[in-house]
């Protein structure tokens, strides 16, 4: 086993560990980065298909309040546009197709506003909780003892509206409203700005897309220090001793001074600790479980729905597409539509071949754009629950309890060791910014310690 020394040591080259990294080139530090898989970029991944176009198959999009990005995107050149959101929107409720503008679907006035009431209701609650310390709200424990969907159950009385707000959580969380905590929905909104960013395009999440993806920027962001980056070397093991730690892999056993772990929490637990992590930092680690979505790329000659005036955007009850996005230029010859299956269908169909997932997205679309949409040039799909490094996506969740009991644990050190991670910061977490400032963080931690 090759032995290597280095003062400070990464583990992961996703957003997380190359924004440490960054920092650290910056400061003239000393630093090596671990990375278990044959890439960097961790929950990016950014495919040129033989169609010409460019997809990415983890993160897409970057909301205009996401500002650490937004600095990489200015310091790398990098082009942005704007997602497609002109023409009509479509619902397709219980068999019927209507059409409707802006980001809450045209329905009956009563599921409307009891709908409208909901959302304003979790923005206000959302505003109230600390994101630096959520547990400590006066109603943390009642907040934390209930799910989303108890919440939606006292709270929400028309089905149309229900079931619209569920769409909404499986697209924001990936996940069901009756897996997550109230009290953690609350503080993920609040990071995120609120309800109605994370689930809007414009001024929201969703507003623009990179040229050359978001797998892209981050290349152009390590593209300086890519001697640094050890590639296929997962971390297996990590001992501290009283001057540092020793990170063994597969074929390295690395000696340093400070760790910064950026690996998501689920997997933190698959590291043997030797001493073993403080015992309610590993219970926390058992408790933050990925959530699960599946991105689908329809490739068409063109994007025909745009003549019909329709934006490409869809919500659907109908099993498994749930929304759709045009995600093609304003200007692109071709048509690209993506389509996401979140939470228990998208861990459901991926279970089918891969053929009958295909005929079953091309039906979907078929019923609401007509034949043309039966026939793309090609189809693409990938869920993230497969990924052995990532195992779900977009992000660990918190259920209930967790929060409360165990939050307080999310960002602290253990002796050498540094966390980072999207899931640990405050402002956008779960988001690519969330994990910048999370790896800045982190290297701040650690060059006052070593400094
Ligand atoms: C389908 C999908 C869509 C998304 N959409 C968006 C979006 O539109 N906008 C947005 O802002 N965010 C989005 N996200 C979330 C965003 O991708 C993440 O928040 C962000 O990439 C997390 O970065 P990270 O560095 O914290 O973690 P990761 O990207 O998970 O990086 C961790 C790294 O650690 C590596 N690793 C794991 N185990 C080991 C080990 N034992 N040893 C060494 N290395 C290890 C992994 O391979 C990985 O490279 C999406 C994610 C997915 C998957």
């Amino acid at each position: 086993m090759k032995e290597i020394n280095t003062d400070i040591l990464i583990v992961g080259a996703g957003y997380a560990g190359i924004a440490a990294a960054k920092k650290l080139h910056t400061a003239q530090q000393d630093f090596m980065v671990i990375e278990s898989r044959d890439r960097i970029g961790g929950r990016t991944l950014t495919e040129d298909l033989e169609s010409g176009v460019t997809v990415d198959m983890g993160a897409k999009w970057v909301g205009p309040t996401q500002h650490l990005v937004w600095e990489w995107i200015k310091e790398t050149q990098t082009e942005t546009y704007d997602t497609y959101d002109q023409g009509k929107n479509l619902l397709k409720f219980k068999h019927k197709i209507s059409s409707y503008t802006g980001t809450i679907p045209k329905i009956d006035p009563i599921s409307l506003i009891d709908l409208g009431i909901a959302i304003s209701k979790m923005n206000k609650l959302s505003a109230q909780i600390s994101l630096t310390e959520p547990w400590n709200h006066p109603k943390a424990k009642e907040f934390d003892a209930m799910t989303l969907a108890t919440w939606m159950e006292k709270h929400i009385w028309t089905a149309k509206a229900k079931h619209l707000f569920e769409i909404g959580i499986q697209t924001v969380f990936a996940a069901e409203a009756s897996e997550i905590s109230l009290l953690f929905a609350l503080f993920y909104f609040k990071s995120g700005d609120n309800m109605d960013t994370l689930i809007s395009i414009k001024n929201g999440a969703q507003q623009s897309i990179l040229k050359g993806g978001t797998q892209g920027l981050i290349k152009k962001i390590a593209a300086s220090f890519l001697d640094k980056i050890h590639l296929e070397s997962p971390l297996v093991r990590l001992s501290q001793q009283a001057s540092g730690i020793i990170a063994e892999t597969n074929k390295l056993k690395i000696h340093a001074r400070k760790c910064i772990l950026t690996i998501p929490p689920v997997l933190i637990n698959t590291i043997v600790f030797e001493p073993p992590l403080p015992q309610q930092k590993a219970q926390l680690y058992q408790r933050m479980p990925m959530g699960a979505a599946m991105k689908v790329y329809l490739i068409y000659p063109t994007p025909f729905w745009r003549e019909m005036g329709f934006s490409g955007q869809i919500v659907s009850d109908e099993y498994p597409l749930k929304v759709t996005f045009d995600v093609g230029h304003a200007d692109s010859d071709q048509g690209v539509l993506l389509v996401f299956v979140e939470g228990n269908d998208a861990r459901n169909f991926i279970d089918l071949e891969e053929g009958a997932r295909k005929k079953m997205i091309l039906e979907c679309v078929e019923k609401i754009f007509g034949h043309q949409a039966s026939m793309p040039m090609q189809y693409i799909d990938k869920c993230w629950t497969e990924e052995v490094y990532s195992r779900g996506c977009y992000t660990g969740l918190m259920g209930p309890n967790t929060l409360t009991q165990f939050g307080h644990q999310i960002r602290v050190p253990f002796k050498h060791i540094h966390f980072a991670g999207t899931e640990t910061a405050e402002k956008w977490c779960g988001y690519l910014d969330g994990a910048i400032s999370s790896g800045y963080r982190a290297a701040s931690e650690v060059l006052k310690e070593t400094l």
